[in-house]
């Protein structure tokens, strides 16, 4: 593909759109943003964002579209001058609302850049079985993620250590059991909005399967975008 693209990474929580957005990043050379990994950022440096959003964000519950939208649309504009081949947009838009701002935003920014909406399929338990045993950098600036999860090529090395920074390596605030469930139907309630949005717009979505490894996953996304 020579033409740069944007790629909205949509799926429930655990489905693996953080550690897709890694291989992007490092095979493709594509920009990711995850708004989850700003927004914590923000929280471990305890900005005024950040003391605003922590029990949000511990409760599973949606920060503000307003809040979101303006973060994303600084980031883009930010971004403009790096002449990226491949934007992600990691759990963004989440509601409708997100979705249509975010289109006006990239009509008024972007002019006609591609734009492919990428949803990672994963049946509910399987996403639980993976937060549950997720372990995160808590290294701010890195969040690289690992799994414990017998026979995952996500292991660390060392379960206490991030094999990549030497950082401590922990569980995510919001991933204990009874928040994980509130976070799968908040993204289920709003899914079905985003879908009929993207319908409405004419814009495919196209379907992985996310229940596979990584490197088939990744592969599948290569060919599903005609990425060779
Ligand atoms: P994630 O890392 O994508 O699972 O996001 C973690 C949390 O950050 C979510 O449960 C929300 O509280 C918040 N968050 C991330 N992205 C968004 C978004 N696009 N809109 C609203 N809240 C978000």
């Amino acid at each position: 593909m020579s033409s740069p693209v944007i790629a909205l990474f949509m799926g429930p929580p655990g489905s693996g759109k953080g550690t897709l957005s890694e291989r992007c990043m490092k095979e493709l050379g594509w920009y990711q943003l995850s708004t989850g990994n700003l927004l914590r950022k923000h929280i471990s440096e305890q900005t005024d964002l950040g003391k605003q959003i922590d029990f949000i964000i511990k409760s599973g519950k949606l920060v503000s579209d307003e809040l979101i939208n303006a973060m994303v649309k600084q980031w883009l504009l930010d971004l403009r001058q790096k002449n990226p081949q491949g934007i992600i947009l990691d759990g963004y838009p989440r509601t409708r609302a997100q979705a249509k701002a975010l289109s006006e935003l990239l009509r008024d920014v972007f002019g006609d850049i591609p734009l492919r909406a990428v949803r990672l399929c994963i049946d509910d338990q399987v996403a639980v079985d993976r937060m549950t045993s997720r372990l995160v950098c808590q290294n701010k600036e890195c969040q690289a993620v690992y799994s414990l999860m017998t026979n995952s090529s996500m292991r660390p090395k060392d379960p206490t250590k991030c094999d990549k920074c030497g950082s401590p390596i922990g569980k995510r605030k919001d991933d204990e059991v009874a928040v994980i469930k509130d976070r799968i139907d908040t993204y289920n309630k709003h899914e079905k909005h985003l879908l009929d949005f993207y319908d409405e717009i004419g814009l495919p979505v196209i379907e992985c399967n996310a229940q596979q490894s990584v490197g088939n996953l990744f592969s599948e996304f290569k060919t599903l975008m005609n990425i060779h």
